[in-house]
């Protein structure tokens, strides 16, 4: 059902991005991919997705306006690209927050604000940015991420609004804990951190408010942005979708 339309997923070279790519391709969307890796592996995921790729740095302003104006009109935007940095505050990297604020955050501003003019005219549009459990509740040691999901979630809210008029909605997806590299990443730090084994970590720290007691399936997310995309979610704006196994239930 989204034949003809293009879909800009950032961050989907990997984990949740590539999952999303993959369902909005299995629509018939047009996908457009970003990130980094390998380039034959990123050729690859091209050839399987019938898809293109923009290897823009999204904590560059002027590579985010490159890669915008090199794309042309989107019609899907998710803004997924993120990254973790696990530390106490008094301790937290200067660059790391800075890297992680322009991100998570303020590059969903700047693909925003280039992609709502060709959504306006289309009359159609759709925005949904991956934030987190991290959004609603914090976790200790994650000041940048909780920071920059907590802005992610009131960014999503203020275009909703202003947006709605024009068949445009803007919705967060806020998964948990999701087995994908910036999870595993993660492990080592909050080994450090908290003086834990890693087996510790994972189901004391990792797991703990996940009710399910398991991992969410990168697929799991894809399959709500594909559901966000259906003409029966034109209604759905403005909300922030929790796909946590009840972590923020409680
Ligand atoms: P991942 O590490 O598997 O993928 C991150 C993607 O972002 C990769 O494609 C990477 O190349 C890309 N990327 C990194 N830095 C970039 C940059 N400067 N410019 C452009 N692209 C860049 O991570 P993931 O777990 O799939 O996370 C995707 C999103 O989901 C993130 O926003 C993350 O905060 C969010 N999230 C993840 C979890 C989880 O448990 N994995 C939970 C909640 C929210």
């Amino acid at each position: 059902f989204l034949e003809g339309k293009r879909a800009l997923i950032t961050g989907s070279t990997s984990g949740i991005g590539l999952a999303t790519a993959r369902a909005l391709a299995d629509e018939g969307a047009q996908i457009v991919l970003n990130g980094f890796g390998d380039a034959d592996e990123i050729a690859t995921l091209c050839e399987e997705l019938g898809a293109t790729h923009s290897g823009a740095d999204l904590t560059d302003v002027s590579q985010i306006e490159d890669m915008m104006a090199g794309i042309g009109r989107v019609d899907i935007l998710i803004n997924n690209a993120g990254m973790q940095h696990v530390a106490p505050v008094e301790e937290f990297p200067l660059d790391k927050w800075d890297t992680i604020i322009a991100l998570n955050l303020t590059a969903a501003f700047h693909t925003t604000r280039l992609a709502v003019p060709h959504m306006k005219k289309a009359g159609w549009g759709r925005i949904i940015n991956t934030a987190s459990a991290h959004s609603k509740v914090a976790s200790p040691f994650k000041s940048a991420y909780n920071a920059a999901k907590h802005g992610l979630d009131g960014f999503t809210k203020t275009i909703a609004l202003e947006l709605a008029g024009d068949g445009i909605t803007a919705n967060c997806i806020s998964p948990g804990y999701v087995w994908t590299p910036l999870v595993e990443n993660q492990i080592p730090d909050t080994m450090k951190a908290r003086g834990m084994t890693r087996d510790e970590v994972i189901n004391d720290v990792l797991l703990v408010k996940q009710a399910t007691k398991k991992f969410v399936q990168p697929s799991e997310i894809g399959a709500l942005a594909v559901f966000l995309c259906r003409d029966e979610a034109q209604n759905v704006n403005g909300a922030n979708w929790s796909v946590d196994g009840g972590w923020t239930a409680e």
